[in-house]
């Protein structure tokens, strides 16, 4: 037997969950391959939820990598913009906090007071959530939607591709979206690591893993040439980089291609000089103790000194002018060439997706098949660490939602 809604959505995260809540007065259903309903969204932000990015949205564009993605996603934000989501929580009486940074989180921070919120949005929408009932197939037929699972079939006229990327597969999302949407005529951006960390070959700083910096400045040189840069906070893992530096870049990285990195937000020149001075005027201290100021951590310095061949002892009078180079150059830029870069398993986004090129960005609704819907992370779209990810899921959702409303009245 056939169970006949007007809209069925494929995945309980943030998305599905968000779009289903916006549906009231309409027969819908969840169908949720897990057991629970937004396992993904109770990790994000170590479990506190960086649930958006404060300020003005036009803002949001540097933050989704290519520009053809930030101008799809345009309408979505101009439709529901952080405050919009913002007021949604608040409505049911959440409440949020900004970071310097512009995060903001619950102020509990709790993402299951997050996820709760959404859940009780749904079940006042009227909305049916079915856990362990995986999509395996779904086909159209007449301007129907049929989604066959393990123990049913399921019907509506509006569907709803909602299964994430194919990031921490334990969550769930584990790459069914993408061969759903092939299966209804789709083509797919390969999926690819995002928001993963660096495994640097031969790295030589894992004794300083847990070190971390603020506004690290940071350039990508593949075959000899820069294609990309980024600034932000840095961090030092026990076999390369991670932090907002490194995760929101690596989008654009690949293994082999060579990082440079400047520890201190002064240009090279700058800090030669500043050595060179420092080395005339305080000639009788250790070189490790003249580069104070710059920002740079007693620990780093001590390695690199080392590594620029200079002997624990030197002092600044004794420091030659080709060591002087080298410690410069490792300060301001470090070189590590990429072994691989995170895999799946612990990369937080997922390049790659339904290509947007066939989905309408005023409605988030299939070129290919009218009252077919994609919202989320299975698109080809990913943003950058900050609460861009989830702002995302949420507007295009709510796009999904107003045409769905249109479709089915
Ligand atoms: C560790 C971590 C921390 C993060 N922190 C943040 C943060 O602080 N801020 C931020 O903006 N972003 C963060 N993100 C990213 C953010 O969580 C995702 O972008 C967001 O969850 C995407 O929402 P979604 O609804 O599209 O997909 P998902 O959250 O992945 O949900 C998809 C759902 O679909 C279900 N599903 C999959 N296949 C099927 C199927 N065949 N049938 C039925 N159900 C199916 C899955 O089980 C899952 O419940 C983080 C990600 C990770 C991994």
């Amino acid at each position: 037997m056939t169970e006949e809604f007007d809209v069925i959505i494929i995945g309980a995260g943030p998305a599905g969950l968000f779009c289903a809540a916006n549906l009231a007065g309409l027969r819908v259903c969840i169908l949720e391959k897990m057991n629970l309903p937004g396992r993904k969204l109770l990790l994000s932000g170590s479990g506190q939820c960086n649930i958006t990015h404060a300020g003005s949205m036009s803002d949001y564009a540097a933050h989704f990598g290519e520009a053809s993605h930030a101008a799809f996603l345009k309408p979505a934000l101009r439709a529901l913009s952080n405050t919009d989501l913002l007021a949604f929580f608040e409505a049911r009486g959440m409440t949020f906090e900004t970071t310097d940074a512009g995060k903001v989180f619950p102020t509990s921070r709790s993402a299951d007071d997050v996820l709760d919120t959404l859940l009780d949005a749904c079940d006042a929408a009227g909305v049916e959530i079915f856990y362990e009932e995986r999509a395996e197939s779904v086909s159209a037929v007449d301007g129907r939607f049929f989604v066959q699972t393990a123990y049913a079939k399921y019907s509506a006229p509006c569907l709803l591709i909602a299964a994430g990327g194919s990031s921490y597969p334990k969550t769930g999302s584990s790459g069914d979206g993408v061969r759903l949407s092939e299966m209804l005529g789709h083509s797919v951006v390969p999926p690819k690591e995002a928001l993963t960390p660096v495994y640097a070959e031969n790295f030589r700083l894992a004794d300083l893993s847990g070190l971390s910096f603020e506004n690290v400045s940071l350039t990508i040189w593949r075959d000899g040439k820069k294609i990309g840069a980024n600034t932000n906070d840095l961090l030092i893992t026990r076999f390369g980089f991670s932090g907002p530096c490194v995760l929101d870049a690596s989008r654009s990285m690949q293994a082999g291609d060579v990082l440079k990195i400047s520890f201190t937000q002064l240009s090279a020149e700058a800090v030669d000089a500043l050595l060179v001075e420092r080395c005339r005027t305080e000639g009788g201290r250790l070189v490790s103790n003249l580069l104070y100021g710059l920002g740079v951590p007693d620990r780093l310095v001590k390695v690199l000194t080392a590594d620029a061949g200079i002997a624990e002892d030197t002092k600044g009078s004794q420091l030659s002018g080709s060591s002087r180079k080298a410690l410069v150059r490792l300060l301001t830029s470090y070189e590590v060439k990429i072994a691989r870069l995170g895999d799946f398993s612990i990369s937080m986004a997922t390049a790659g997706g339904v290509s947007l090129s066939e989905v309408n960005k005023k409605t988030c609704e299939s070129k290919i098949h009218a009252g077919l819907f994609f919202a989320g992370e299975v698109l080809d779209i990913d943003g950058d660490t900050g609460g861009y990810n989830l702002q995302a899921a949420f507007s295009t959702a709510y796009l999904a939602a107003q045409r769905m409303k249109t479709l089915c009245a």
